[in-house]
């Protein structure tokens, strides 16, 4: 095919396949800003030793059972499947038991402090905020029981935050308790609620004969006053766990991370203990405002076949923690992907070499293809963002320079040799 010659057009099918309900593409810039951010989330937790661990994005759906049968990830939403092998399977809806499985398995000394980043799946009602294939960036600890650590986890989280330029973030803390003050928190609970049923949505009905705890996580207005009036788990708490829990509050206090206590705070999962923490982006609508949150998990290594080991960490929503980013105006996207565009008039050699040159130097740098106009080709410098173009015609070729443009304004000209050229480039980028 000549060179410049049109594309023709080729249909291969009348259907446009479009990316199943509750996922998306990421596409540049966006996608940039996403490996930007895990980037960020690494700097801070590696800063306190944390290290990083790549589960697998399915287990053995055993494995998932263990986050509680009555909770909804787990009966509704499993992205569950019988493989070619014949075992049930179940891509992760979390990664919390995939690391604690993870550390069952291989026993890594302790404390074992990892962080991870990637995908999850839940059959959930796809709608802003709220996907089928969603991203995190967590933390999980295991060993101490200390209350120093549930802090430090809770205050990377806030810092991750910071660093990305968010400002409207609110912490809330709460402690459930040992798994003992908790069953009885439980009793309390059905005891309220059986009560006074009637005033409740038929929904949390349900739950509450299968978990009241969770009828605590209705964000239905029908049952609204019964939780506001509901028995709190502060008052619940052994004496171990009412010291553990100021042992938090006070670290919290130490290094000057603010919090609200939310006395009924539960979260999602079952398996938290003790400290349980969730960030909202106030910057968002109250239905997807949670961006992260997490706690204690003092039973899950021992459901997972290690030994009884304690455990405590979090899970922030990538693509809602964007969202926020959004609404706050801040960790904005990159506007160029290169730094230097090469624009060769005379006819293509002299962009293969100059590009190479500026490439290896570290530069990130990009040009036209198919021997297009010059016109054309100033064109695609302009629409490629990029500060600097290189421009190499038949002069230049034969003096051996380059002309560097700066494309930001009036930023003006400057032939210099090739030996130059990087040079002048760098000074120019500063
Ligand atoms: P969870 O594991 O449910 O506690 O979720 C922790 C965080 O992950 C939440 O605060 C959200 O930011 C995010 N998240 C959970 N489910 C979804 C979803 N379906 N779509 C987008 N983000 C989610």
């Amino acid at each position: 095919m000549p060179v410049g010659a049109p594309v023709a057009s080729i249909t291969v099918s009348d259907h446009v396949f479009r990316a199943p309900k509750g996922t998306r593409d990421i596409l540049w810039p966006d996608s940039a800003r996403w490996r930007a951010l895990v980037d960020v989330f690494a700097e801070v937790v590696g800063s306190a030793g944390y290290l990083e661990v790549i589960p697998p994005m399915f287990e053995h759906v055993e494995v998932f059972q263990r986050l509680g049968e009555t909770t909804d990830v787990v009966r509704k939403e499993m992205y569950s499947f019988e493989d070619k092998g014949g075992r049930t399977l179940a891509l992760r809806p979390e990664q919390t038991a995939s690391v604690v499985r993870g550390f069952s398995e291989h026993r890594p000394t302790l404390p074992y402090k990892a962080w991870y980043a990637g995908p999850n799946f839940r059959y959930e009602r796809a709608q802003k905020g709220r996907f089928r294939q969603f991203d995190q960036v967590g933390v999980e600890v295991l060993g101490p029981t200390d209350p120093h650590l549930d802090a430090e986890v809770i205050s990377l989280a806030w810092r991750f935050y910071e660093r990305l330029g968010l400002k409207e973030v609110t912490l809330l803390v709460n402690s459930l308790g040992s798994p003992e003050d908790r069953a009885r928190y439980v009793e309390a609970l059905r005891v309220h609620f059986t009560a006074e049923s009637d005033a409740l949505s038929e929904e949390s009905r349900t739950t509450l004969e299968a978990n009241p705890l969770r009828v605590l996580d209705s964000r239905r207005e029908a049952d609204a006053p019964l939780i506001d009036a509901a028995p709190r788990m502060i008052d619940h708490l052994s004496d171990d766990a009412a010291a553990h829990f100021a042992g938090v509050t006070s670290a919290l206090d130490a290094v000057g991370v603010p919090y609200t206590v939310a006395p009924r705070l539960v979260r999602g999962l079952d398996y938290y203990v003790r400290t349980t923490f969730e960030f909202a982006a106030e910057a968002l609508d109250a239905a997807q405002n949670a961006v992260g949150g997490g706690g204690r998990y003092d039973g899950l290594a021992a459901d997972l076949g290690a030994p009884e080991t304690p455990g405590v960490g979090f899970a922030l929503g990538v693509d809602r923690t964007l969202l926020a980013c959004d609404a706050e105006g801040v960790f904005n996207a990159p506007a160029a992907a290169i730094d230097v565009f090469v624009v060769d008039a005379t006819g293509g050699d002299e962009a293969v070499v100059v590009t190479d040159l500026i490439r290896t130097d570290g530069l990130r740098v990009d040009r036209a293809w198919d021997g297009r106009s010059m016109k054309a080709q100033m064109k695609a410098a302009d629409r490629s963002a990029a500060a600097l173009a290189v421009i190499v015609g038949e002069d230049e070729k034969a003096a051996g320079t380059v002309t560097v443009r700066d494309l930001r304004g009036d930023g003006g000209q400057e032939t210099v040799t090739r030996d130059q050229m990087i040079q002048t480039l760098r000074a120019r980028l500063r």
